[in-house]
């Protein structure tokens, strides 16, 4: 123990010393302990006689400030402490002399004085009050580094800071999670209920589609014969009877052909089409249809890509379109119909759960400053049957074609409105590239004087549906064909066994016993390479037609069929 040890003490304490009975032994043995306990505490002891400003610091005190040398004033120690803490703890301290406060506690940190590093002490002082006024005589007590506490004290917090934001930002990711896959949901939703309304009008057309052609084919053998009869007042009225119900057959064959559209079964005879070309060519019809108080737009892009569709259905897609802009702007406004070229990245196509492939497309985008559509009215809008319009007014088949056709044309539709500002009508259709694989081209209908046959040429139909085949077979032995009639494949099949005069084979496509309509034909083909193909059907979604397109060299007559389309189709496949 040395002496600056025992300057370091107090010299005289007012309080009872603790070991009352210290005989000399137990002095020294106490010193020693003292100065231990100092190491192994990190800390030193501190004495400010306050009148004349003497400060002592214990040997082991001054160790922990750095200082190899200290001149015992109090305002040298003062300038140990950090400055950005000095005034706080000299404010601290004076404010407890002021109020007589016995037991003082402070944190602070000091420079030391060696390397100049910043530590961390924790004081604890006693404040002795004496003389008349009680005023402050003594300050003892102890600094303890804990620097190495505050220091832990920091990571944690700054553990516990980047842990909450951790925390934050994984609810953030799980919040985005949550609301993309419930997006997604909804879309796959809204994507699997356009299917199954679709499959259900799909079904439900196809059945009506069938007795259509039975009856509008009734219908015009009922006008055949009316030329035979004599001219009366009951023919007359047969002649304004028959024009009636063709009206009407005719209305329900549209609207069979607009359900059909809608389901994705129609027959689609997609050509490459300049769709500038098809738009210019609307815009007579658009501004008759439209009337004076709707100003018509078009903006046509330059260096339009070629798209790949069917042109009389892009064509009524369109009408509709604009049919609902006017309906949309009962005061007047403005329609525009734009073209562009595009591109639909992963990103964008990723958002949809119906299939929608990424790539080059040609839009055609059709505006309106009319009423614009509610989030749930744009959420049903494609529905079949689904409209906002009064009783005769909407039929809500308009968009359901639109929808169907696009997406059999394997393209994108989307709606963009807004309440109050209108509406656009986004249609993607894919940008054609093979100019040399151009699809089914229409013909134009023969004259009909050139469309009749004779007992030289034979047809073979072949048609599950009783009354079809009946109503075919009709119709073709009119024009003066031989005719054979078979239900199946494989009665058609021993048929053109054992008849060789075949010329043309006119089949259904989907048929039940075993055999569909394009496999007959391979059979047939197969025997008798000269034979010619018809196909009729209601239905695309079947074994010769490929996501709805004709496939080359296929011929197809779509039900309901006309006679003059019947004619003119078997005279030109015959011809050829
Ligand atoms: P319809 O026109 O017969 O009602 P659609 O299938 O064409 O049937 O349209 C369905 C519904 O979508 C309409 O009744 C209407 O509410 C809404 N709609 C369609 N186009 C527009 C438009 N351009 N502006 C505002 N609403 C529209
Ligand atoms: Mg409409």
């Amino acid at each position: 123990m040395t002496g600056a040890d025992d300057a370091a003490l107090p010299a005289q304490t007012e309080v009872a010393p603790t070991d009352a009975s210290g005989g000399p032994a137990l002095l020294v043995e106490s010193k020693e302990l003292l100065v231990l306990a100092q190491q192994a505490g990190r800390f030193g002891i501190f004495e400010w006689q306050v009148a004349d400003g003497a400060v002592q610091m214990s040997p082991h005190l001054l160790t922990l400030y750095g200082l190899a040398r200290f001149d015992g004033r109090y305002d040298s120690w003062l300038r140990c402490i950090f400055r950005e803490d000095r005034v706080r703890l000299t404010n601290l301290i004076e404010a407890a002399l002021a109020d007589r406060v016995r037991e003082v506690e402070a944190d602070f940190r000091i420079t030391r004085g060696d390397d100049a590093t910043l530590r961390w002490m924790e004081a604890r002082y006693i404040v002795f009050y004496a003389g008349a006024d009680r005023g402050p005589s003594r300050v003892v007590g102890i600094n303890v580094d804990v620097t190495e506490q505050k220091r832990a004290g920091i990571q944690l917090r700054v553990f516990a800071d980047s842990l909450e934001d951790r925390v934050r930002e994984r609810t953030r990711e799980l919040e985005e999670e949550f609301r993309a896959r419930q997006k997604a949901e909804e879309s796959l939703r809204q994507a699997q209920k356009m299917e199954a309304v679709g499959q259900l009008t799909g079904g439900i057309a196809h059945d009506f589609n069938n007795l259509l052609t039975v009856v509008l084919g009734g219908i015009e053998g009922i006008g055949r014969q009316i030329s035979n009869l004599p001219e009366s007042p009951a023919t007359a009225r047969i002649v304004r009877a028959k024009d009636m119900a063709t009206n009407g057959a005719r209305r329900a064959a549209a609207l069979i052909s607009r359900l059909m559209a809608f389901s994705r079964q129609q027959s689609l005879a997609p050509t490459p089409i300049d769709a500038n070309k098809l738009v210019a060519g609307m815009c007579e019809l658009l501004r008759r249809t439209l009337g004076e108080s709707i100003s018509v737009e078009t903006v046509l892009t330059a260096g339009l890509w070629r798209s790949f569709a069917d042109e009389n259905q892009l064509e009524s897609a369109i009408l509709n379109l604009a049919v609902n802009a006017r309906d949309a702007m009962p005061h007047g406004g403005k329609l525009t119909i734009e073209t562009a070229n595009c591109h639909l990245d992963d990103a964008y196509v990723d958002k949809f759960a119906e299939p929608v492939v990424a790539g080059q497309y040609v839009l055609i985008a059709v505006t309106d400053t009319g009423t614009g559509m509610s989030p749930s009215t744009i959420e049903r809008a494609f529905e079949p049957f689904f409209t906002t319009k009064e009783v005769g007014k909407g039929t809500g088949l308009g968009l359901s074609q639109v929808y169907g056709f696009v997406r059999q044309s394997s393209g994108h539709v989307r709606i963009y409105s807004e309440i109050g500002e209108g509406t656009t009508l986004k249609i993607y259709l894919p940008r054609h590239r093979d100019a040399a694989a151009a699809g089914g081209s229409r013909a134009e209908p023969l004259p009909a004087s050139v469309m009749h046959g004779d007992a030289s040429q034979c047809v073979l139909v072949v048609e599950d549906d009783d009354a079809l085949r009946a109503h075919a077979t009709e119709m073709l032995r009119e024009l003066g064909y031989r005719v054979l009639e078979a239900a199946d494949g494989a009665a058609g099949l021993a048929l053109l066994a054992t008849d060789a005069g075949v010329d043309l084979l006119f089949t259904d496509v989907v048929m039940p016993g075993g055999m569909n309509g394009r496999q007959l034909a391979d059979e047939a083909a197969r025997r008798n390479p000269e034979l010619r193909v018809l196909f009729t059907t209601g239905y695309t979604r079947n074994a010769i037609i490929h996501h709805g397109r004709l496939d080359a060299g296929t011929e197809l007559l779509t039900k309901p069929y006309s006679f003059d389309e019947l004619a003119s189709k078997v005279r030109q496949l015959l011809d050829t």
